[in-house]
């Protein structure tokens, strides 16, 4: 899952008391944030095997901190804390740890057994990655559908164009496609771990781009 886990932010967003799109955005993938970056330093760890899966070389046999199901709570109490003391709001808040915690339930769609409950086996994973005649659709289907209904329950402000909307659709084709048909990762090397945290931070750039181009409808 990639673009998928935008799917929350974009449907969350239309909530009167959410937070901006890109804090939205963030909290959608700061579980992989926080993998990448603790990877960087080797406090998590994944390698490259070729054929783990179908889709996808990714062999994320270390990440106990980030994807287990306790880890997943933990940050999103955190990241939710954090909203609050900068909205005063507990629904804003809410909303923002929610999404948080969407991720984990994203990833156990398509991830093999690598997820966990608490940092060690048994791991879980519904493994889709392994049929991409599902797992593509269905990435297109979340994300294409949440935006649909972003739009359909947003409005643009007054003499702002959709150019941030369009700008939006196009990065995130854009980083699917380089996810499905760019050659995989020969190592699990420090490049590709800051394109990974780039990439997503790209996205929540264009998100608060997008956020405040669009008003959430009464
Ligand atoms: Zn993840």
């Amino acid at each position: 899952m990639f673009i998928g886990h935008f799917a929350p932010a974009f449907i969350a967003a239309t909530h009167p008391k959410a937070p901006n799109l890109a804090i939205l955005i963030i909290a959608s993938q700061l579980i992989d944030f926080g993998f990448f970056g603790f990877a960087l330093f080797g406090i998590e760890n994944f390698r490259i095997t070729p054929g783990i899966t179908n889709m996808n070389p990714l062999d994320l046999y270390d990440m106990p901190y980030t994807h287990s199901l306790v880890g997943t709570l933990i940050w999103a109490i955190a990241f939710g804390a954090i909203i609050y003391v900068y909205s005063k709001d507990w629904v804003s808040a809410f909303i923002a740890a929610a999404i948080v915690e969407t991720h984990w339930y994203l990833d156990l769609i398509v991830h093999t057994k690598d997820l966990s409950i608490a940092g060690s086996e048994p791991k879980f994973g519904f493994g889709l990655w392994d049929y991409p005649a599902i797992a593509m659709p269905l990435e297109f289907i979340f994300i294409f559908a949440s935006i649909a209904f972003y739009v359909a329950r947003t409005h643009k402000k007054i003499a702002s164009k959709s150019t941030a909307l369009y700008a939006m659709i196009g990065i995130l084709l854009m980083f699917q496609a380089i996810d499905w048909f760019a050659p995989k990762p020969e190592s699990a090397d420090a490049a590709f771990m800051i394109m990974a945290l780039l990439s997503f931070s790209i996205v929540a750039v264009i998100g608060w781009w997008l956020g405040n181009n669009r008003v959430v409808d009464r």
